[in-house]
């Protein structure tokens, strides 16, 4: 470490706990839900399957040309130089040709059609010279080409789709093509959420001296949405004790999980950690991470409690690292980590020892295909803007420095994380 990185080093944040120890331990709370519902598979997209998929049928269920051209037996190909058929009918997708084949003769066939019985072999139709019934081509070709079979996709009996898995929209026409109109899933959870604060005003209201529009309410929304789960918006809860305690008694009965912003940390009016620590069990947590610091994390009546810093952008940083992976679990799914990235940092970046920073930044690929990031700007808790203007964090370590231009950084990618 440099002296000046000892001068910047943030000596309070040498006991806090780290990021990935507080993703343990939130973890090590949280169960899947273990309720299901049976329901169509258009409803099921973004939703966790609860059953493993067994085909009922071989897909395709038939044998079929994967081209439009002329089915013929690969025994009848002349080892001259030209082969000479004669057409005696016509295989269309959904119109099988019924007849047998004699040998000689070979069946006009388009795409999907089922292949006649005693063929084996499809020329294409650019390959053939015909005139009325009669068709010419010339070698070589391969026996058995341009022929799908049947269960090449999928065979009867195997499993196709396991438990656990975020059904996706490929998902949906893979069950379409087994004809499964439902599915089993876990049910959605539920999450509460409402902000604390004498200075917030929604929507609509007028703002007095002093005060502020809730827009945390709003990110959690979106974020939550995201995630595809049930949402109760309490709104704003002022900074009194009764308005507080029922509002945490309310939402707790309501919900798998509370979310609350504001009010965490030790100031006069917060009285959320008071009630917390009188109606269940909850932990506030000194994480070693910027922005985030501090976090409320435990259970109410059975309800999950996170109660994020009040600064909007923190409560999306914390929202990322901490609920999310939480939820995911939750809904069942076993893939919580974000994707991360190595890039090219292309600002010099400031950063204090002692708490891994989550910057944000904005990523491109140059031309040679390698990833950079610059910084937005100027990185306050209270900035929104600079988590608009982002599309990913710029992931320091807790134990780095300022980091300079040309160094490598690696950064969370914004996509399907916020
Ligand atoms: P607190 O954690 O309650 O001390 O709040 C920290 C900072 O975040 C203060 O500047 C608050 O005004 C601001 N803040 C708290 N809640 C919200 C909210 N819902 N929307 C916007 N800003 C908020
Ligand atoms: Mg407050």
């Amino acid at each position: 470490m440099s002296k000046q990185q000892e001068h910047d080093c943030d000596s309070l944040a040498k006991n806090f706990i780290s990021v990935e120890e507080a993703i343990d331990n939130i973890l090590s709370s949280v169960k899947a839900l273990a309720t299901y519902e049976c329901i169509d598979i258009r409803s099921s997209l973004g939703r966790t399957l609860a059953e493993n998929i067994t085909a009922p049928l071989d897909v395709p269920p038939h044998c079929n040309s994967a081209m439009d051209g002329y089915a013929i037996k690969f025994a009848d190909i002349s080892t001259s130089a030209e082969t000479t058929l004669t057409v005696v009918g016509t295989s269309f997708a959904g119109h099988p040709y019924q007849g047998s084949i004699k040998s000689g003769g070979c069946i006009r066939i388009m795409t999907g059609a089922v292949m006649p019985e005693d063929t084996d072999t499809v020329i294409m139709q650019e390959q053939v010279d015909r005139e009325e019934n009669i068709i010419h081509f010339s070698n070589p070709h391969k026996k058995g080409q341009n022929v799908r079979h049947s269960g090449e996709d999928m065979q009867k009996g195997t499993t196709v789709l396991t438990m656990g898995r975020l059904i996706n929209s490929a998902d949906l026409g893979l069950l379409a093509s087994m004809g499964i109109s439902d599915v089993k899933v876990i049910r959605k959870p539920k999450v509460v959420f409402f902000s604390t604060g004498d200075e917030l005003k929604s929507i609509g209201e007028a703002l007095d001296t002093g005060n502020i529009y809730d827009s945390n309410r709003y990110t959690l929304f979106g974020l939550l949405k995201t995630l595809d789960v049930d949402v109760i918006d309490m709104g704003v809860i002022p900074d009194q004790k009764e308005a507080i305690e029922a509002a945490f008694q309310t939402a707790s009965q309501q919900g798998d999980m509370l979310i609350t912003s504001g009010g965490v940390s030790v100031g006069e009016a917060d009285f959320v950690t008071e009630t917390l620590e009188k109606l269940g069990h909850v932990g506030f947590w000194k994480i070693a991470v910027k922005p985030g610091k501090p976090l409320a994390f435990g259970e109410i009546n059975n309800c999950l409690f996170f109660g994020l810093p009040g600064n909007p952008v923190s409560v999306m940083a914390t929202f990322a690292l901490f609920v999310r992976p939480a939820l995911q679990k939750l809904k069942g799914l076993a893939d919580t980590k974000p994707k991360q990235l190595p890039a090219i940092c292309d600002s010099h970046l400031k950063k204090t020892v002692g708490r891994k920073d989550h910057q944000r930044g904005i990523y491109f690929q140059d031309e040679h295909g390698k990833l950079h990031v610059t910084t937005t700007g100027m990185q306050g808790s209270h900035m929104l803007s600079s988590m608009s203007k982002a599309n990913c964090f710029i992931v320091l370590a807790r134990e780095s420095g300022d980091v300079g231009v040309g160094e490598e950084v690696l950064i969370y990618p914004f996509d399907g994380l916020i």
